[in-house]
């Protein structure tokens, strides 16, 4: 650990095209085993790597994590309050032309193929809700067949707790029960030959979030950030404070003033816990010179990166390295 609190991995050299993706900052509590985690970030990063380009590969990373089913997006999506999936994805293109993100779905199995055709078909950035999903319906996307077994048995034992007083009245009480249960949203960062950038995040969000609640993952410059050029970044952890303090804008500035990836993802974490205390972000970064990086100050979170020159793929727990 070199600053107080934060972990820092890397610098990896990947060469280009580079990917670096995440499965979510936050406490390990072991509810899924770690094998099963790492697997899926290594999935996401080597299938992303056979792609034509950075946004593309973004697209196809997030994709593979959102159907692995054991991270906190698509199939493996949280519930709220209620008990429902409701999914936030986004990407953006590092020419600041091409983004969008979608906000509140619960119709697509792939929150991050809408996000997607947002970007590319729409003069707007975000759609939300309703009219999002009715969306997804009429392009015949993929239908998600609701939440996991899993995540309704954690919703009924937190409904058990509320109801006996054990935990404060929900949902101001959200960032807490975050912090209990884990984060486990996916991202991706990448970068191509000629510098083309790009990031992207999907998660179900924070479990019992109110209705409608709607975090960091799909706002450029929140949840990802990208410039050719320059490299790109993802965010990870309690989504308010990653809205307000934008962490991912600042990684990828401090690397067009030449901070190196590591030192830039390092500065990130350390200044957003400086501004909203810790256990809340983590970020990968990767520079258009094809290197990468990751920095927490949670837990753990699993990442996996590939390029032409190295992969890699483990768990980063408080603390530790990744070899
Ligand atoms: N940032 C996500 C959200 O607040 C959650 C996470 O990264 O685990 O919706």
């Amino acid at each position: 650990m070199a600053e107080e609190g934060v972990t820092v991995a890397g610098p990896f050299r990947l060469g280009l095209p580079a990917v670096i993706v995440h499965g979510g900052a936050g406490g390990w509590k072991g509810l899924r085993s770690e094998e099963e985690v790492v697997s899926a970030v290594r999935r996401a990063a080597e299938a992303a790597q056979g792609l034509n380009n950075a946004f593309d590969a973004v697209v196809e990373a997030i994709r593979v994590m959102e159907d692995s089913g054991v991270l906190n997006a698509g199939l493996g999506s949280v519930v709220n309050y209620e008990g429902e999936v409701e999914m936030d994805a986004g990407l953006m293109a590092g020419d600041l032309r091409v983004a969008g993100g979608v906000a509140a779905v619960r119709y697509p199995r792939n929150p991050i193929v809408l996000a997607a055709w947002v970007a590319r078909n729409l003069p707007h950035v975000i759609l939300a809700g309703p009219a999002a999903d009715r969306l997804a319906e009429r392009l015949g996307l993929p239908r998600h067949p609701g939440p996991q077994e899993r995540m309704l048995k954690r919703w009924r034992e937190m409904m058990r707790l509320i109801n006996e007083g054990e935990l404060d009245r929900l949902p101001g009480h959200a960032a807490a029960i975050a912090r209990l249960y884990g984060g486990d949203t996916v991202g991706a960062a990448a970068v191509w030959p000629g510098g083309e950038a790009a990031a992207g995040t999907s998660t179900g969000g924070i479990m019992m979030k109110h209705p409608g609640r709607v975090g960091d993952s799909p706002v450029p410059g929140a949840g990802f950030y990208a410039e050719n050029g320059v490299g790109a970044c993802a965010a990870t952890g309690i989504g308010e404070t990653i809205l307000l303090a934008r962490p991912c804008i600042y990684a990828v500035e401090l690397l067009r003033e030449g901070v190196p990836v590591a030192a830039a993802a390092e500065a990130a974490v350390a200044r957003h816990t400086r501004l909203m205390g810790g256990d809340n972000l983590g970020v990968i970064l990767v520079s258009a010179d094809g290197y990468a990086a990751a920095a927490m100050n949670t837990e753990a979170m699993p990442v996996a990166a590939a390029g032409p020159e190295s992969r890699l793929a483990a768990l980063l727990r408080r603390g530790g390295k990744i070899k």
